[in-house]
């Protein structure tokens, strides 16, 4: 605790919240692991031990999978109105904003991330999930269908479909973005009925233990959503496998996926991933490069590459190849590594010394593979698990660091000699697709090449544009289903027919 106090930057509220025991949030009430262990919550800029979280496992999973049942079949949940559930998921959004500086210093703190990122980014795309998906509590609506049935003449039908809430939900989240995450989960669970058992990352679980606090601020009823803190391949094991769990919701590596899928398959549960991605990045010969340049940079080094939907691969045109590379290196040299909470700080630490080592390990297989880092290249020396922004040219489709996600702030840049079938077949040349990136003053360039990329998200002249309104979600091996939008309420809804004789 004594290397937190002279971090001079935390506040009053946040020294309070990490000062005292974190629990786990279980039918409303705040509680210890049943085996009471207990493990260390780090700061990644400088390595120490900011506060300890309860270890659930097994049978904290299985508590917290009980309260859900429970708050799916009776109490105030199911009881309630749309109009009334609405209300307490908008006043959600709003606490989070209230407690907005808060949220975002925790956030930085527990992450890394630069604590003015955290409070532009994070916490108001956190707040604005709940608001939007507020709305479609009181829009969830069926159909009406005509029948044909052709083998009963005469006979009247009436039939319409009901979506219902598909039970009890257990959501497994990353630490990346760990209070959005979270968001990203719950607004939809809760829209549309659901209850829930949240386990959180063990890398990164106080924004959302905060998120809890805040979700009984606004009224939500106790086992409305259950958050465990731990392992993944204890308590997240647990929760893939428990048979009281009628859907799995996962965001986190391809790896951790399969598994997910396999624990899933013994009941045949529901699941949707949100994966990994290797997502190509594409300057075409016309792009502006005051535009692209930039662009591109910040495609890979926001949140320090720790993005599923990084642009990890970018392709240029031959013409512009080695501007761009020169531009993109000036730009990974100028950002500023730095504790998050140092308001000069552009990039903070890698999430963990294992996630640092695991780039580093990247960007030695990089090099001996016969690839040459223009910059960066290497960790910082000194405390805090940082590691520079990196850019790699001299690459080959076959490399493992162009194929394989890294999650840290390395890119390849890789020439081509036309926007054809050549460069749409190595950009699409991975087993993911989860984003792409399109460069070009061509609007219909722009457009048939986005028709292209087997990508669940394009963005052209930008990157890393996201709104609670636009689905998210991988192609491939990325993932299945929807997060946000419309789409995602199917990852929580079941459709009943009903047909009445008349
Ligand atoms: P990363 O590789 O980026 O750390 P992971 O996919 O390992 O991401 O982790 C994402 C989430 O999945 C975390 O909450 C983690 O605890 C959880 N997790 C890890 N392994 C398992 C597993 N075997 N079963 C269920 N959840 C897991």
């Amino acid at each position: 605790m004594s290397a937190v106090m002279k971090e001079p930057q935390i506040s009053r509220p946040v020294a309070q919240f990490i000062g005292s025991p974190k629990k786990l949030l279980i039918d409303g009430k705040w509680l210890p692991a049943v085996s009471e262990a207990t493990f260390e919550v780090k700061n990644p800029a400088s390595g120490a031990t900011i506060a300890r979280a309860a270890e659930g496992d097994k049978l904290d999973v299985d508590a917290a999978v009980r309260a859900a049942r429970r708050a799916f079949e009776s109490g105030p949940w199911p009881a309630m109105t749309p109009s009334e559930r609405s209300k307490i998921v908008w006043r959600i959004g709003d606490l989070i904003s209230k407690y907005t500086d808060e949220l975002a210093e925790l956030e930085s703190l527990d992450n890394g991330k630069p604590v003015a990122v955290a409070r532009v980014a994070d916490v108001p795309l956190a707040a604005d999930i709940f608001q939007y998906m507020a709305g479609w509590c009181t829009k969830i609506e069926g159909k009406t269908i005509p029948l044909s049935v052709l083998y009963t003449p005469g006979v009247q039908y009436h039939s319409y479909t009901r979506p219902e809430p598909i039970g009890v939900v257990g959501q497994i989240i990353p630490w990346n973005f760990p209070l959005l995450m979270a968001a990203w989960k719950l607004a939809p669970a809760l829209a549309t009925g659901c209850t829930v058992v949240l386990k959180v990352a063990e890398e990164t679980p106080l924004t959302a233990l905060r998120l809890g606090e805040i979700m009984q601020e606004a009224g939500l009823p106790p086992g409305v959503v259950n958050i465990i803190t731990g392992f993944g391949e204890t308590a997240g094991a647990a929760l893939a496998a428990h048979p009281g769990v009628d859907k799995v919701a996962f965001t986190g590596s391809t790896e951790v996926g399969r598994l997910i899928v396999q624990a899933a398959a013994r009941d045949l549960k529901h699941v949707s991933l949100e994966l990994g991605g290797k997502s190509p990045n594409i300057i075409l010969e016309d792009a502006d490069l005051d535009v692209a340049i930039p662009g591109a940079a910040s495609a890979i080094f926001f949140n320090h590459g720790q993005c599923c939907c990084a642009g990890s691969r970018l392709y240029v045109h031959e013409r512009l190849f080695d501007r761009v590379v020169a531009g993109v290196s000036d730009q990974a040299k100028t950002i500023k590594l730095g504790s998050g909470l140092d308001p000069a700080t552009q990039m903070g630490p890698m999430v963990s010394e294992i996630q640092r080592d695991r780039v580093c390990s990247y960007l030695e297989l990089g090099k001996q593979e016969g690839a040459r880092a223009v910059t960066g290249g290497k960790a910082r020396e000194g405390s805090g698990y940082f590691v520079e922004p990196t850019v790699f040219v001299d690459t080959k489709p076959g490399m493992k660091i162009v194929r394989e996600e890294i999650f840290g702030p390395v890119v390849t840049v890789t020439p081509f000699v036309e926007a054809g079938d050549a460069l749409v077949h190595e950009a699409n040349d991975t087993i993911y697709g989860l984003a792409a990136g399109i460069w070009t003053r061509d609007v219909s360039k722009a457009h048939a090449l986005a028709a292209r990329l087997k990508s669940g998200t394009v963005w052209i002249n930008c990157y890393n544009i996201f709104d609670a309104a636009l689905p998210f979600g991988g192609y491939k091996q990325s993932g299945w289903g929807r997060e946000m939008g419309e789409a995602v309420l199917d990852n929580y809804l079941a459709t009943k027919a009903v047909t009445i004789s008349l």
